[in-house]
Order: C-alpha cells, then structure tokens, then sequence
C-alpha cells in the first residue's frame, strides 16, 4: 500500500458519508444536535480537495494533512477527534512510501489511542471508541495470526459494525448525547456509526487496488 491506498480511502469515506448524511443527521438528532451527518460530509470533502491539491506527499503525509484539514473545517467533537486520530496514525509511517498490512494496524492502534486521549472515553461509553477499538483489536490480531489484509480489513469492518450496532443499549457517558442521561438508551451513535463507515472505506480502498 502507498500513498495511492490513503487518497483512495479519503474518497470512500467522502463517497460514504455523503451516501449516509441524512442517517447520521438523524441519529445525531435523537441524542445530539443533528449536526454529525453535515460534519462528517463538510470535513471529508474538504480532506478530498487538500489531497487532491497535494503533489506527491507520503502516505503519513497525506494522514497527516488529512487530519489537519478535519480539525479546521469541522466544528463538532468528531473534527478534533477524527483529526488527531489521522495525524497520529500519519505520524506513525514517517515519510515511508510503503506499508504493509501490520503498519496499517499500528496506524489506527495510533488513531484510536489518540481519540481515548483526547477524548477520554473507554469501550462502553456509546461513543466512536464502541466501533473503533474494536475494529483494531481485530486487525492487528488477524495480522498477527498471518491472515491475508483483505480479510483482515474485511474482518475489522465487520468488528466495527457490530461495535456500533452494541451501542444502541448503551447509556451515553461521553460527549453530548450524556447530557441526556437514560434517554440515550436505544439509539445507536452517530459517531460509532460513521466508524464503522470510516473502517468499511478503509477495507474497500486497501483491497480493490490488490
Ligand atoms: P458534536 O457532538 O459536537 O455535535 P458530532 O455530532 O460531529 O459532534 O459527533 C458526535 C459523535 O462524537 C458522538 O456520536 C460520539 O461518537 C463522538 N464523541 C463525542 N464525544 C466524544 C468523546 N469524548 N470521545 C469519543 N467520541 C466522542
Ligand atoms: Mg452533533
């Protein structure tokens, strides 16, 4: 995988949140503010274009001007948090134009612990952390056993869906939705939701090149 890998996964998560805006809206309408579809949407048509101006960078690079791009264009908690989250995994490869499946799993281990810094939330909280941890758990430990990247990613996004289908009985304890108390209970979150939509993407950009 190269820098190629992650323009392609900025434009499946582009192509994705746009197809998803309204769900998201509504479910940030049940327990936000309704805004995390529109977010999600603004942020990474944002990071589209910065990629697209950019000539030549590493893959980290990219990670990286991906990640600042979010944190200036997106106003919500996810913005932040999804923009550390791209520039500490971007920060993980350096200036490598390649990486392999097991670097990939470090890159996220470095996203998603930077989101539980940043945010400190912990599995079970009903945040993005429900879908994402998760799905790491999963791909660093089917890389380990020597299982082929596509059906490790593929196995990851199916973590991270079913991460994000276990938040809807959950009591939010971070973020605007605990503002809401027992309310929260029975709705599935925004931000596990575009996760798992995030890691979805990733799957189909590192295996169609393959
Ligand atoms: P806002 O809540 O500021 O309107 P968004 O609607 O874009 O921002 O994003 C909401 C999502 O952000 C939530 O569904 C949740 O998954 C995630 N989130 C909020 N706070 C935190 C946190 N402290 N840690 C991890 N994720 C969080
Ligand atoms: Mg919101």
């Amino acid at each position: 995988m190269d820098a190629a890998t992650i323009s392609s996964w900025m434009r499946e998560i582009d192509s994705s949140v746009r197809a998803e805006r309204d769900h998201l809206v509504q479910l940030d309408a049940a327990i936000g503010d309704g805004d995390h579809g529109t977010n999600m949407v603004r942020g990474f048509e944002a990071v589209v274009q910065a990629l697209g101006a950019d000539n030549g960078s590493p893959p980290g690079r990219l990670l990286i001007i991906a990640g600042r791009t979010l944190v200036s264009t997106v106003g919500g908690a996810s913005g932040p948090l999804w923009g550390s989250a791209l520039r500490s995994g971007g920060r993980v490869l350096g200036d490598q134009i390649t990486f392999d499946g097991a670097q990939l799993a470090e890159v996220l281990a470095a996203a998603l612990a930077s989101v539980k810094d940043l945010g400190t939330a912990s599995l079970g909280d009903k945040t993005m952390v429900d879908a994402f941890e998760p799905a790491v758990d999963t791909l660093r430990a089917r890389i380990a056993d020597g299982e082929p990247l596509a059906r490790a990613l593929d196995e990851a996004a199916r973590a991270a869906e079913a991460g994000m289908r276990a938040t809807i009985p959950l009591q939010a304890r971070k973020g605007r939705a605990s503002y809401l108390g027992e309310r929260s209970v029975g709705h599935q979150d925004p931000g596990a939701t575009s996760t798992a939509l995030i890691i979805r993407a990733l799957q189909r950009a590192a295996t169609s090149e393959s």
